[in-house]
């Protein structure tokens, strides 16, 4: 389907801006392979102008904007959002490749973190502390001054919503770098936000490549925190750069998300949770639930139920909305492919897998769902992030061991377990590694409310909820003697 190309740019001041060395980076669609226009794609230069408007703009303007006047700004612009959703979710299904409803929920979601944010702006307040007879001591919370927010493609909106929210709600000015391969939406909500009046150089963004614009970024130093979601080996160097000016760093990487299913589990409710946490998003999700560890007193049956669900999964078109789209770049399509060929090359064996659907274009990076059986704890399509539609099955004979295998990877992001055991619930819930973990269910419906991030090689901070405003902010104190 042939879309109208258009040409973007940066979003500098509230103004729209080309690249200064004048280069661009192709749109691609995934779900065709054909052009959807260009990018600016930024230098260093460009990361500096950016950083300089948000500093300005922060000394100038943000940073003596009230709690109360943020709150309503935020507000404002989570309404225009909404009345946006449904083009936001247009451009953000063309992007991805993301079937049409997952575009438009992430869309709702984009509203609802400038929502949450706008009402949690204005409540976040420090302590007094009992000290000393003749003193008073209070923590004030301070906004950091220019935040970076580095992107990547999978959830744009999403993660922007839930980084900049926050952050703009603490007080801070932003600079935003969003995935080359993804950030259509992105440009499209930043006017949004100059229309429900933020002031200029409050929110900044700069297109370009990881290695070019996002390395300007994280090296900056007049950058005062990095927010970075992505993959663990750019996180670590994002990580490396920003403690060369001591610049704290909130990392959200990859995960292996294990989903436990006891023999007491209630399989009904289980098994579309189990399916639905891997081929969301084309299992380029960071919390896909990429392992399902089974009891095995019934891991055959699991396996059997699962196989007939995977053989009816249909991948085509975002707009065509079926249950999963292309995967996001010819690259990605090859990684997941050349894993999957190791991984068989080495033992995997497929259980049962999807289709493609037979009017999909010939140019999209379409990958099959694959449902592999049974693999060893240490095999690489266990251990290692494919982030694709791609679920491998593990089982175990008993509590101890449900917790050893979902503990053994370098991940922890998110767990799921399935048990009417409420003993091993609390139990599970204390001993498995990771930043949050489900009982029941999976994911709780993404609530915004609800903090995220993780442990281990998964990253560290928090973000959403109000606990992301803690990481938004740094602490002072403030001890006063009048005797
Ligand atoms: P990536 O980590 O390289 O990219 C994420 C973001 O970082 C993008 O905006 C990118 O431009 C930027 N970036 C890249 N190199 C950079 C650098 N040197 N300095 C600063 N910023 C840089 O991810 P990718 O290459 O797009 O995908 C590769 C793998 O990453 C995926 O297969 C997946 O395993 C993982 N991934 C994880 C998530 C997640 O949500 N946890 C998201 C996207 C990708």
């Amino acid at each position: 389907m042939t879309q109208a190309v258009r040409h973007h740019q940066h979003f500098i001041n509230n103004r729209t801006r080309p690249a200064s060395g004048g280069q661009t980076i192709e749109v691609i669609d995934p779900s065709s392979g054909e052009s959807l226009g260009t990018l600016a794609r930024g230098t260093a230069a460009d990361i500096d102008s950016a950083v300089c408007a948000a500093r300005a703009a922060y000394e100038k303007v943000w940073r003596a904007t009230s709690a109360l006047e943020r709150s309503r700004i935020l507000y404002r612009w989570s309404q225009i959002v909404a009345d946006h959703a449904e083009e936001l979710a247009r451009l953000e299904c063309l992007d991805t490749g993301k079937p049409m409803r997952q575009a438009r929920g992430d869309a709702t979601a984009l509203a609802r973190y400038f929502e949450f944010y706008a009402g949690a702006a204005d409540k976040l307040h420090g302590q007094t502390i009992p000290y000393q007879e003749g003193y008073t001591v209070l923590t004030i919370r301070e906004p950091h001054g220019v935040t970076g927010h580095i992107v990547p493609w999978n959830y744009p909106m999403q993660i922007f919503g839930r980084s900049v929210g926050a952050a703009l709600a603490a007080g801070n000015a932003c600079v935003v770098k969003p995935a080359e391969d993804a950030c259509l939406s992105l440009l499209r909500a930043a006017e949004l936000a100059a229309e429900a009046g933020l002031p200029e150089g409050v929110l900044n963004i700069v297109t370009g490549l990881g290695t070019e614009a996002g390395a300007a970024l994280a090296a900056h130093p007049g950058i005062d925190h990095v927010s970075f979601t992505g993959s663990t080996a750019t996180g670590t160097l994002v990580a490396q750069a920003a403690a060369a000016h001591h610049c704290p760093v909130t990392l959200e990487l990859g995960g292996k998300s294990p989903q436990l299913v006891f023999a007491d589990a209630d399989l009904e409710a289980a098994l579309p949770v189990l399916v639905g946490a891997i081929i969301q998003n084309g299992g380029q999700t960071c919390s896909a639930g990429s392992r399902v560890l089974v009891e095995k007193s019934i891991a055959a049956e699991v396996t059997r139920q699962l196989a007939q669900r995977f053989s009816a999964l249909v991948a085509g078109p975002g707009l065509q909305d079926l249950d999963l789209g292309p995967l996001i770049s010819a690259r990605q399509h090859q990684r997941v492919a050349l894993l999957l060929e190791d991984g068989l090359a080495t033992g995997a064996r497929v259980a049962a897998e999807g289709s493609i659907a037979a009017q999909a274009p010939a140019g999209g990076f379409y990958q099959k769902p694959v449902l592999l059986a049974e693999l060893p704890s240490e095999h690489r399509l266990i251990t290692e992030e494919v982030f694709g539609p791609v679920l491998a099955v593990q089982s175990f004979q008993d509590e101890a061991e449900a917790v050893s295998l979902a503990n053994a990877t370098p991940y922890g992001l998110v767990a799921g377990v399935w048990t009417r055991d409420g003993g091993r619930q609390l139990r599970l819930a204390r001993r498995i590694q990771s930043g949050q973990v489900f009982i029941n269910n999976y994911g709780a419906g993404g609530g915004v409310e609800l903090p995220f991030g993780g442990v281990k090689h998964s990253g560290y901070g928090r973000e959403k909820g109000f606990e992301a405003l803690y990481g938004f902010t740094c602490l002072k104190t403030v001890a006063i003697h009048h005797g």
